[in-house]
């Protein structure tokens, strides 16, 4: 017997991947806390994306990035292989078209790190093609508390690299381009973990109607 709509509802619940983008500025937290919300969901689909900057201490190819000379980066642009990049810091940080397709067409939740100027260029062609995706924007308590984690993480020469005051300054003026507003506060990083996957399952139960 064929399924009622609402049978179809529930069955399509269980199996449908959502995608999860998550932006903010450096020192919100967007690499622990995906990392976190990885180990819960083991079954999460991180998207790998390309870069031309240098790897740092434990990084490999492939983790976090695919590491690519410029000239290389500057190739694949050439060949129109990337969905979106952007020149961030000097650096030329992009996501490939067959990447981003793949991780998609996997079925499973799929989350993606991008910085500001990647998602003003990205938002609106991601929401005509994926219904379920949520724009997380990931914020520490203050300008302070990120210049500070940054700081802690990368050292003195490494915070003249990482943090750029000015370019946050402007990236939180942003934040109204994304659905929702994360603070990720030291004091209760489960506490962010939790809410992010709230946005994810929100996304997944939410009612579409079709316009
Ligand atoms: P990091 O060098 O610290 O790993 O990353 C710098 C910034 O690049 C982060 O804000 C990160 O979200 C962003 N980023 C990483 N991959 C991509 C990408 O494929 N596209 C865009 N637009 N930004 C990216």
């Amino acid at each position: 017997m064929e399924s009622t709509p609402i049978e179809k509802e529930i069955s399509d619940q269980m199996t449908r991947g959502v995608l999860l983008v998550v932006t903010g500025p450096s020192g919100s937290g967007k690499d622990t806390l995906i990392t976190l919300l990885k180990k819960k969901y083991p079954q999460i689909e991180w998207i790998v994306s390309t870069t031309s900057r240098k790897m740092r201490d434990g990084e490999e190819q492939g983790k976090p990035y695919h590491f690519k000379t410029r000239e290389e980066f500057e190739e694949l642009i050439a060949e129109g292989e990337f969905f979106e990049w952007v020149e961030f810091r000097g650096e030329l940080y992009g996501t490939q078209k067959k990447t981003l397709m793949d991780a998609l067409a996997s079925g499973k939740d799929v989350v993606w790190k991008i910085e500001m100027k990647g998602v003003k260029n990205i938002k609106q062609k991601i929401k005509n093609m994926v219904s379920r995706s949520a724009f997380v924007y990931l914020i520490g308590d203050s300008l302070e508390v990120m210049k500070k984690r940054v700081h802690k993480a990368e050292g003195e020469e490494g915070a003249k690299v990482r943090w750029n005051e000015s370019l946050v300054i402007w990236e939180m003026k942003q934040y109204e381009d994304c659905d929702y507003l994360l603070v990720n506060s030291d004091e209760s990083l489960d506490q962010s973990v939790e809410k992010l996957s709230n946005i994810l399952h929100a996304k997944r139960y939410e009612i579409i109607r079709e316009s």
